[in-house]
Parts: structure tokens; C-alpha cells; sequence
């Protein structure tokens, strides 16, 4: 029987996967990736073009419309079915089209969020997409990874895994080394990882052994990631809207069909059947058009647009909701290191406990023994390294501290290899510390570094002068003073200690009765962009708040810096805010600015604080243990640099791990809901307004302003193109001038309402004026004056449609060039109604001449001017209140 990798030795294995420890060659993975294919699992099918076409017809409008356009075709209307056969079809192929367009966006999305993996190949480790993973490969893992295919572990520290969604088991699994000779089921191979799992503690290396579908979770079929769309709060209240809309349409229409039965029935016909059948198809045709049906593609299209700027701008959006909730964001609790600052650490200093700091000699053979000491701690509790190119991988801090050797004439790598490592402790953000062992002098020591509050706790002597003596209070005291004096100088401190022990592998009980040897401080200056950042959340009416693992004094004097603590602000470090009762953090919170020392669950404490004060709260984060708190914040935002557990728990992920990059797409999402405003906006006031015209014709008995495939035609004109030029507009100068948006004020709150009101009343008395002077010479003329005089006046529209507050002209006229171009493709599609023998099916007389177009071409251009009119006036009137004082709140 052959044995499973689990049971098999691990160099057997590499014998039989033809692999080294180095790692493959880049040909041989090479090689082995066009073998054996990438390493995802298969994603379930796309929707064709072709069947979405076919759903199109699903629509109950549309098949009316079909049947309509049969029994014309029977009765011999050739023209007229055949037009409406074209306008369906048309109408059908733009919907695919736009679903087709916004399904490739959030295709693009997701590749962009792609996940990465590290690897040994010829013995260098390097980051590659991880479905770029093959058999043979080694994979490093470290806390916060997701496993990216199946394999057999070479090495593991304190490495757990949570596997819950292969067996179900809700505490991580504790890895090790070893080999097992029975069968075992998944969640007792203790010697493999599998694809798809995630790494909550420690580091380890493992051989791939599975990729893509052979893995453990490729076999599982229904844990396959199903693209199920998500819908945002706008998307759901429009469709909610729609839904009601489309109801109070329906019965409109089929109020106009029973009056015109009625009219049939009571003024005698000569041709019954067609008459009814016209009837029928006005009714119908009334329906199509006033329903807005092309709204959900156009707000997914913008939204997308949206993600795609934001993409631009560094923020890559994972949760379609975002781009909107971003709008009303009110609170931004934001990480300080990387994301405020460089992360780019510079040691500038350094403590003894014999009193000594400053000049640092860079003759290690002039080192006493504190220094030697201290430097052996920070190169060998360390994992960053220079690459032979010169990169510098890894942790900044610990880069730092490598540098620092460097420039004082040690070689990092030569003391790496005199006491090379034989266990580790890996650093967390909850115990904020990192150890290693090694032997040093033929002793088993055990070297730390780590937050200095946290190592002061933990040590009771301190390394003086080459000597081991008593952490006395009054040393402890000349420790803290020193701290506070670097923190205030905004100095990022770590402290360093040793201890022999007398074991081989350690555990954090370790940890403890530790020698302090000395203090390393180090620099991060803020990034150039964020006083910037900073100041316009302030006048957008965003208020930031700083929230870091870091010292509070160091945390204060950086807050300070970049105007995030003003006077009057408070800092809270941690253990202060375990302290406060949820009643006492509520009063304070407004003031609390910077909080310092926190763990992961401070985090979700202080979101769930602020959105208990109704505030939609953006935070940031990069950890494993981030993860609940970017769930619970209403946009949780990961660090580009982060784990992939944090970034799948976020909505948004950084590429820049940069502040002024989430302020920038809160701006763009302000912008995304504008500008579906305005497009919703724009169709439903052309829908009212030819609405309007409608039952006012049929209340005063002038015969319908249009035929029903007038109104088809517009539907297909008008709905589309300028709406998602609309959805493309640029940010209204005062963009971030105004308070976030109420999430819970829908999309028609009262100004909207007004305005489309408005505007659909101008049409509709542009569109009553031409039918009125039309029917003046006949009923013929009137209709194709309404006709005309409606298209008009819709695509025109579209210029007062771009902007709440200014006109075309101040927006600038060529400044969103769509607008333009979906103006001049409705103007070109309205001019082929007005070729010889088009003429005749859109029941255009030949009394319609120049001088009739010049008319409804006036009437349209007088509504869309007084739109703008009344637009310039309603903001003279509005501009002293609209000043409003911002606060913080
Ligand atoms: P922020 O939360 O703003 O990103 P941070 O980097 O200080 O700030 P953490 O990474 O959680 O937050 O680190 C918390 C603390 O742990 C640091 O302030 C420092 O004292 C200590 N620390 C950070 N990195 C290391 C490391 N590599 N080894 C040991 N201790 C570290």
C-alpha cells in the first residue's frame, strides 16, 4: 500500500517531488506551472452574453411588447413590427453590454486584490501570486497567511492554523514536525497544512505537495467560492423603489388603456381591432419607458467607475458597499505606523543602565559589554535581512535595528551565523515582544526585544557595566524617565534583554525574570501628505483618531505634529480604557484623539463606541488579530502590507498603506454618490415629464403626444448614455467642504426631490406648449412637435443634470467629455427619425419642416435654460447658510 505524505519521511518526499530545501529554479517552476496548471480552484461559470441577452426577454413588459409586435406583423404592419422588433433588440443588447461592462470592473477588482505567497526558489525567498504556486514548491508561512495550496511542514514555530472550515474545529490546530505512521483524518495531521486555511500564530516552511483542485479543499465542492453579488444599501433602497414605482406605473397605464378604450368604445372606430391594439401598445409602451429599468446596471456601472478611481488612488475596494458607505464615513481610526508615518525607522539613539546615550561608537572592538550585548540582541531577536542586492526585507523596525549594526561597523550576518537561531518566539502585537535562542559562550541564552513597559515587567536585573545586578526601583524609575524623555522627542523606543535558560525549545513562559540591557530609540517621520490629509477630514467634518500599539507619549507627540490632537484632546492608553465603563467612554469619546498601547480588542471596542453614537467609522488595520475589528468598523480598511486575513476582512485595502490615500476615496465616494444622484435624477425627470404630458393630453382630450414607438425610442435614446456620462462627472468643488452624508437619508431626500420635480414640469410644459402649436395646423403635427420637443428637452437636460449648484457653463463645458458625447449620439439617433421612410414609422408628417424643429428645439432649450436660471438663483439665495461652521462632533 503506498504510503500518504504524512506518513512518508520529508526527504523522500523531495526525492519524489524532485525538489531541494533551496527550493525549485525558476525554469522548473516554470516548467511545472505550464504542467500542471495555476493553482486555483475552478470558479464557477460566468453568465454568457448570449443567455443574458436571452433574460432580457424574460421581462413580462418585454413580452408584451413581442406578442404586440406578432399580431402587427399578422395584421400587416410590417414597418411598425419590425421597428419594434429593432428597438427591443437594441434595448436588450445595451442591458448585456452594461452588465457585461460592470461584471469585467469587479472582475478586475478581484484581481487586484489577488493574493500573494512567499517561496524559496534557488534558495532565495521571493513573493509571487500565490496561484503561481506548483508542486515541489517551499512556501513560508507566517501568522495572518493564508495557506496557499496543500504540503508537508519542514519547519514550524509555535505554528497554529485554524482549519475550522475543513473539519469544522473551532480552535487553531498546533502544529509540528514530525512523521506519522497510521492514517489519520485532516484534522490529525499535525505534519501538513492545507490550502485555504489560515495561520493565527508562529511561522513555518512547508512542501507543496497539492495545488488548485487536488487539494484537500479543491476536492470539497460546495466550499467553492460561489460569486454571489452583493448588493449595496442604495442599490437595495432603489430596487425597493423601483419596485414600488413600477406598481404605481402599471396602474397609470392601465388607467390610459381603459380611456382609451372607453374613447374607442364611445366614439365609434373604423378600424376596431387596430385602434384596440394601438390602445394596448401606447399603454404598454408607457409602462417601458417610465420604468426606470436601466437604473441597477447604471448604478453599478458608476459604482464600479468609482472603484476603479479609487483603484488609481491607491484604495482597492473588496466590498462593493464601501464606495458608498464611504460617503457618510464620520470617524477614521487610523493605525500610526506606515500609515501616518513612513515606516521609515532610523535608530538615533540608544540607553544604558550605566546612564550612557548619544554618541555610539562605531569601533565594536571600543564596545564594553552592554554594548556588545545589546547589538547581539537586536541583529539575533531580529528577521529582517539584506538581500545581496542590497533590499531590505522585512519588519522597518527591525531594519532599523540591523542598519544600525551595519553602520556601526558589525556585521548583522557574522554574529548570525556565531550564534545562528535554535528556536524562536515569533513577535505579536498582543504581547509585544519577539524572543529567540541561541548559544552564546557555550550558554543556552535566550535573547528579547520588545515595547519597554512590557520588558521592564518582565526583568529583574539589568545588565550595568558588564555585571548583573538588581532591577531596583530606582533603576526601573531611570528606565521609564529615559523612555518618556525619547517618547516625547516622538521617538519610537524598544527595549532589549537576555537570559540563560536551560532548555532547547522555548515557551512563552520564558519570557519572564529577564536581564534589561538597554533601550534603542529610532525615528519615523510622518508622511509628507498626511498634515494635508489630516486637515481636510477636519473640514469634510471627518474626524481622525489615532490608534497605535506604540508608546502614548511617542503617540501624543506625533498626533500633535500632524493636528490630530488638538488642545483640549485626550490620549488613553489600553489598560486606561479596559478601565472605563461603557457609559464613561461614551462621554469622553468625542475628545479622545489618540489611544496608545491598545490590543486588537480595544479596537472593536472603540468602533463599537462610536457607531453606538450613530457614526459611520472607517478603521484600519493590518494583523491577524484585526480582523474582528475591520469587520465590525463599517468600512474596515487593510494595509496593503498587511496579512490576508486582515485584508479579507476589509472592505478596502491600501496599496500605499497610506492615510491621505483613505481620505482620497472618501472623497471619490462623496463624488460616486453624487453622481448617481444626478443620474437618477436626469431619467427620472425626463420619465415625469413626459409622463406629465401624457395625462395631461389625455385629460383634455388632445389625441396621446406620442406614438408607442416614439416612446420605445426614447426609452432606447435617452436612458443610457447620458445617464452614465452623468455617473462620470467630477467632484463638486465643495466636495469636501460639507458634513458626511446621513446613511439613512435615501437618495431622494427633499433637495432631489425638488429638483426632479422641477425639471420634470419644465419638460412636460415645453413638451404640452409644441403639442398645443402642432395641433394648431393638425393633430399629425402636434404629436411629432411633442415628440421631437420631448427628446430635445430630455438629452438636453443632461446639461443641468452635472451639477446641484452651478451651471453647465461654470462646471466647464468640455470638462466631462462623455456628457458631450452622449449628447451628440442622441442628437444623431433623434435625426434618423427624420430620413424619408423613417419618417413615416415615427409618424413624423411632412408638415414637420425646419421651422418646426427650430420651434421644438427652442421650447426644449427654454426649459433646460431656466433649469440653470433657477439653479444660479436658489444658490445666491442659499450662500449665507450654506457657511456653516464646521465642529467637531
Ligand atoms: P501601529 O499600531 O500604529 O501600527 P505599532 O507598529 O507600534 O503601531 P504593533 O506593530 O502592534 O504596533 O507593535 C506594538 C509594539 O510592539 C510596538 O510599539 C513596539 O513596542 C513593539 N514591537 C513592534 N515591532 C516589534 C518587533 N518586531 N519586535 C519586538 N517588539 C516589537
Amino acid at each position: 500500500m503506498t504510503k500518504h505524505v504524512y506518513q512518508k519521511e520529508t526527504t523522500q518526499l523531495m526525492q519524489d517531488l524532485n525538489t531541494t530545501t533551496a527550493g525549485l529554479t525558476q525554469a522548473e517552476a516554470q516548467q511545472r506551472l505550464q504542467e500542471m496548471g495555476l493553482n486555483q480552484l475552478a470558479e464557477a461559470k460566468k453568465k454568457s452574453a448570449l443567455f443574458l441577452f436571452l433574460e432580457t426577454f424574460k421581462d413580462a413588459m418585454v413580452i408584451v411588447l413581442l406578442i404586440v409586435a406578432i399580431v402587427q406583423m399578422i395584421m400587416g404592419a410590417h414597418v411598425e413590427a419590425l421597428v419594434i422588433f429593432a428597438v427591443l433588440l437594441l434595448n436588450s443588447l445595451v442591458s448585456v453590454i452594461q452588465a457585461k461592462k460592470a461584471e469585467g470592473s469587479l472582475d478586475a477588482l478581484k484581481k487586484l486584490a489577488a493574493p500573494d505567497a512567499s517561496v524559496l526558489r534557488s534558495g532565495q525567498e521571493q513573493s509571487i501570486p500565490a496561484k503561481e504556486i506548483v508542486t515541489g514548491d517551499i512556501v513560508i508561512l507566517e501568522a495572518g497567511d493564508y495557506v496557499p495550496a496543500d504540503g508537508r511542514l519542514l519547519e514550524a514555530s509555535t505554528l497554529k492554523v485554524d482549519e475550522g472550515m475543513l473539519t469544522g474545529e473551532s480552535t487553531p490546530a498546533e502544529k509540528e514536525i514530525t512523521t506519522l505512521s497510521k492514517e489519520a483524518p485532516i484534522g490529525d495531521r499535525i505534519n501538513m497544512v492545507f490550502s485555504g486555511t489560515i495561520v493565527t500564530y508562529g511561522r513555518g516552511k512547508f512542501l507543496v505537495t497539492a495545488t488548485g483542485n487536488t487539494t484537500e479543499i479543491g476536492q470539497v465542492a460546495d466550499l467553492l467560492e460561489s460569486t454571489t453579488e452583493q448588493k449595496t444599501p442604495l442599490q437595495r433602497g432603489l430596487d425597493l423603489f423601483s419596485k414600488k414605482l413600477s406598481f404605481a406605473i402599471l396602474i397609470l397605464s392601465l388607467v390610459i388603456l381603459g380611456v382609451q378604450l372607453l374613447r374607442i368604445f364611445l366614439d365609434g372606430s373604423v378600424d376596431v381591432t387596430q385602434d384596440i391594439l394601438n390602445a394596448f401598445m401606447f399603454a404598454v409602451a408607457v409602462a417601458v419607458a417610465a420604468i426606470p429599468e436601466a437604473l441597477q446596471s447604471i448604478v453599478t456601472i458608476v459604482l464600479s467607475l468609482g472603484t476603479k478611481k479609487m483603484a488609481k488612488h491607491h484604495a482597492i475596494i473588496r466590498k462593493l458597499p464601501a464606495v458608498e458607505t464611504l460617503g457618510s464615513t464620520s470617524i477614521i481610526c487610523t493605525d500610526k505606523t506606515g500609515t501616518l508615518t513612513q515606516n521609515k525607522m532610523t535608530v538615533v539613539d540608544h540607553y544604558l543602565a550605566n546612564g550612557q546615550s548619544g554618541e555610539f561608537s562605531t569601533d565594536p572592538k571600543k564596545w564594553q559589554t552592554d554594548e556588545q550585548r545589546l547589538i547581539e540582541i537586536s541583529v539575533l531577536a531580529n528577521d529582517a535581512t539584506i538581500s545581496k542586492d542590497g533590499t531590505k526585507l522585512g519588519d522597518p523596525t527591525e531594519i532599523a535595528l540591523i542598519d544600525f549594526s551595519e553602520n556601526k561597523n558589525q556585521s548583522y550576518q557574522k554574529l548570525r551565523k556565531q550564534y545562528p537561531r535554535e528556536d524562536e518566539l515569533p513577535f505579536d502585537s498582543d504581547r509585544k515582544l519577539m524572543s529567540t535562542l541561541h548559544t552564546i559562550d557555550q550558554q543556552k541564552i535566550m535573547v528579547t526585544k520588545g515595547g519597554p513597559d512590557i520588558v521592564f515587567e518582565r526583568s529583574t536585573k539589568v545588565l550595568r557595566n558588564g555585571q548583573i545586578v538588581e532591577f531596583t526601583a530606582e533603576l526601573k524609575n531611570q528606565f521609564q524617565k529615559q523612555n518618556e524623555v525619547f517618547a516625547e522627542r516622538a521617538l519610537r523606543v524598544l527595549a532589549f534583554a537576555y537570559k540563560e535558560v536551560a532548555t532547547d525549545s522555548l515557551t512563552l513562559a520564558e519570557e519572564e525574570d529577564l536581564v534589561l540591557v538597554g533601550l534603542l530609540a529610532m525615528i519615523d517621520p510622518p508622511r509628507a501628505e498626511v498634515f494635508q490629509a489630516v486637515a481636510d477630514a477636519n473640514s469634510a467634518g471627518i474626524q481622525t483618531v489615532m490608534i497605535t500599539g506604540d508608546h502614548k507619549t511617542t503617540a501624543v507627540a506625533i498626533a500633535k505634529e500632524i493636528g490630530i490632537f488638538q488642545p483640549g484632546d485626550q490620549a488613553l492608553t489600553g489598560v486606561e480604557l479596559d478601565q472605563l465603563s461603557e457609559v464613561e467612554l461614551a462621554e469622553k469619546l468625542a475628545k479622545i484623539t489618540v489611544y496608545a498601547r491598545v490590543s486588537p480588542e480595544n479596537k472593536i471596542r472603540i468602533v463599537r463606541a462610536w457607531q453606538e453614537k450613530g457614526k459611520i467609522s472607517a478603521m484600519t488595520g493590518d494583523g491577524v488579530n484585526d480582523a474582528p475589528a475591520l469587520k465590525q468598523a463599517d468600512i474596515g480598511i487593510a494595509m496593503g502590507t498587511g496579512t490576508d486575513v486582515a485584508k479579507d476582512a476589509a472592505a478596502m485595502v491600501l496599496t500605499d498603506d497610506n492615510f491621505a490615500s483613505i481620505i482620497k476615496a472618501v472623497e471619490v465616494g462623496r463624488n460616486v454618490f453624487d453622481n448617481i444622484k444626478k443620474a437618477v435624477a436626469y431619467l427620472f425627470a425626463g420619465n415625469l415629464g413626459a409622463i406629465i404630458a401624457i395625462v395631461f393630453a389625455l385629460a383634455i382630450g388632445w389625441s396621446n403626444p406620442f406614438t408607442a414607438l416614439q416612446l420605445l425610442f426614447i426609452n432606447l435614446v435617452n436612458d443610457s448614455l447620458p445617464a452614465i456620462a452623468l455617473g462620470m462627472e467630477k467632484a463638486e468643488p465643495t466636495i469636501m467642504k460639507r458634513q458626511p452624508r446621513d446613511p439613512n437619508s435615501g437618495i431622494f431626500t427633499g433637495k432631489t426631490l425638488i429638483s426632479v420635480t422641477y425639471r420634470g414640469i419644465l419638460i412636460a410644459l415645453a413638451v404640452i406648449t409644441a403639442q398645443w402649436l402642432g395641433n394648431q395646423q393638425s393633430p399629425e403635427l402636434g404629436v411629432a412637435m411633442a415628440f421631437t420637443t420631448l427628446i430635445l428637452s430630455r438629452t438636453l437636460q443632461t446639461f443641468a443634470a452635472r451639477s446641484n449648484t452651478q451651471t453647465s457653463l461654470q462646471v466647464g463645458l468640455f470638462s466631462n467629455k462623455m456628457v458631450l458625447l452622449a449628447i451628440l449620439v442622441c442628437g444623431g439617433l433623434f435625426s434618423l427619425t427624420l430620413l424619408p421612410g423613417l419618417r413615416e414609422v415615427f409618424a413624423i408628417p411632412s408638415t414637420f419642416a425646419l421651422k418646426e424643429i427650430g420651434l421644438a428645439l427652442s421650447l426644449a432649450t427654454s426649459a433646460v435654460l431656466l433649469m440653470e436660471i433657477t439653479k444660479l438663483i436658489l444658490v445666491k439665495i442659499q450662500e449665507p447658510k450654506s457657511e456653516i461652521q464646521l465642529t467637531r462632533n
